[in-house]
């Protein structure tokens, strides 16, 4: 260090294996964040969830691998972006939760809500038929998680109004969707 010049922090070469881990999948840098909560101060979903933004990024950076990679709140967010619009750090911790959802299930761990299991039935839909039927799509989710009787009086009304059709539909293409779902798998990679 030069006389009379303060000491650089390089907020990149501090914290831990989580936080770099983090930055490879997504790009962005969890190290950036000051903890101003304007992203939690945003979001749609902060107000239910189990860990709002700010902290979720806080977690990171205190590398608390376990809590989060089974926190709720990775699998809760709508991925609608405010959190990264408003940051002043551009963290973006939409692209963080893509990151950690996809760490989670490789970690296989527990995941605390049930929208892994409906991403997961929905997916199957579009793989295979290219079309989700609906009523197909609510059996399938509850026999996978066990609400059978969750929102069940709402389905006289939507079978009423002809929004649970007995048969599904198909559509054409069905090797373009395999190699879709399997460039995805690569991380996008052709
Ligand atoms: S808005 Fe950005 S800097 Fe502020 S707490 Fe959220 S992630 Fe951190
Ligand atoms: S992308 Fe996720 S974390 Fe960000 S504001 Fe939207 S719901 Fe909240």
């Amino acid at each position: 260090m030069t006389g009379g010049m303060a000491p650089s922090i390089e907020i990149e070469s501090i914290g831990g294996s989580l936080a770099g881990d983090v930055q490879a999948r997504s790009g962005t840098s969890p190290m950036s964040c000051f903890q101003c909560a304007k992203c939690s101060s945003g979001c749609p979903v902060a107000a239910r969830a189990d860990i709002k933004p700010h902290e979720l990024v806080r977690m990171v950076q205190m590398d608390q691998r376990e809590a989060v990679l089974s926190s709720r709140f990775i699998w809760e967010c709508t991925s609608c972006q405010t959190c990264a619009t408003r940051c002043p750090q551009n963290v973006s911790v939409a692209g963080m939760n893509d990151a950690l959802r996809a760490m989670s299930r490789a970690a296989a761990a527990p995941a605390p809500s049930t929208v892994p299991a409906f991403t997961e039935v929905f997916l199957d839909a579009v793989r295979n038929r290219g079309r989700v039927s609906e009523l197909a799509l609510m059996i399938r989710y509850k026999l996978r998680t066990g609400r059978f009787f969750e929102d069940a009086d709402k389905a006289p009304v939507m079978l009423k109004k002809g929004k649970l059709p007995l048969f599904g539909t198909q559509v054409g293409g069905k090797s373009e969707r395999k190699a879709l779902f399997a460039r995805a798998a690569k991380g996008g990679a052709k």
